[in-house]
């Protein structure tokens, strides 16, 4: 295992849509250890989610981590909405995700491949993610509120897109000591 580079923004592997992973392919050490160096590197990074594209393999597979006490998102809500999401960690293969509820939800995000900045992004408050598990099984899940925000921004890399496209009023897209300065304390509209 081993912490990879994560590829910045402008590196054009991080605009394509990512291929599916075959049933045969989640069972093989490649992919296995594919997964262990994303979770390695998710750490190092302290992200709280990441899609392979982000280091460098273009295959559908992401971490979506639900926050508790990651540094870098000291308040990320609690996730209370849907007390049955008790995990704090998951690989999704082959996501598909589909609007249970789209009332807007907006939150700051943050990226790996966008260092520095954050954004204000409004998305869908509760979906439905249907995918692969680690061990090959097919799983859906219901996630809201910031989940839901982390499931698709981490699933969005995975069609090439990054939270910056997402990003409606770009007077809320800003470094991260502006953003805490200017920004941190707003309302929510
Ligand atoms: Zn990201």
């Amino acid at each position: 295992m081993a912490v990879r580079e994560v590829l910045k923004m402008g590196h054009p592997t991080l605009r394509v849509k990512a291929e599916p992973v075959s049933e045969s392919e989640i069972q093989s050490k490649e992919f296995k250890d594919l997964v262990a160096d994303m979770f390695e590197t998710m750490k190092a990074e302290e992200g709280i989610g990441i899609a392979a594209p982000q280091i460098g393999v273009s295959k559908q597979v992401a971490i979506v981590g639900v926050p508790k006490d990651n540094p870098r998102y000291p308040d990320a809500p609690e996730n209370e909405e849907e007390p049955e999401l008790d995990f704090d960690i998951l690989v999704v293969i082959n996501p598909t995700i589909s609007v249970v509820d789209d009332t807007p939800s907006g939150f700051w995000e943050g990226c790996l491949s966008v260092p520095g900045l954050r954004g204000y992004v409004e998305r869908p408050s509760k979906i439905k993610v249907d995918y692969t598990d680690i061990q090959g099984e097919k799983q859906s899940m219901v996630a809201s509120g910031f989940a839901a925000t982390v499931f698709q921004h981490e699933l969005d890399h995975l069609d090439g897109v990054l939270y910056v496209d997402r990003v409606a009023d770009k007077n809320k897209l800003a470094f991260m000591d502006e953003y805490l300065e200017y920004h941190d304390q707003e309302e929510e509209e």
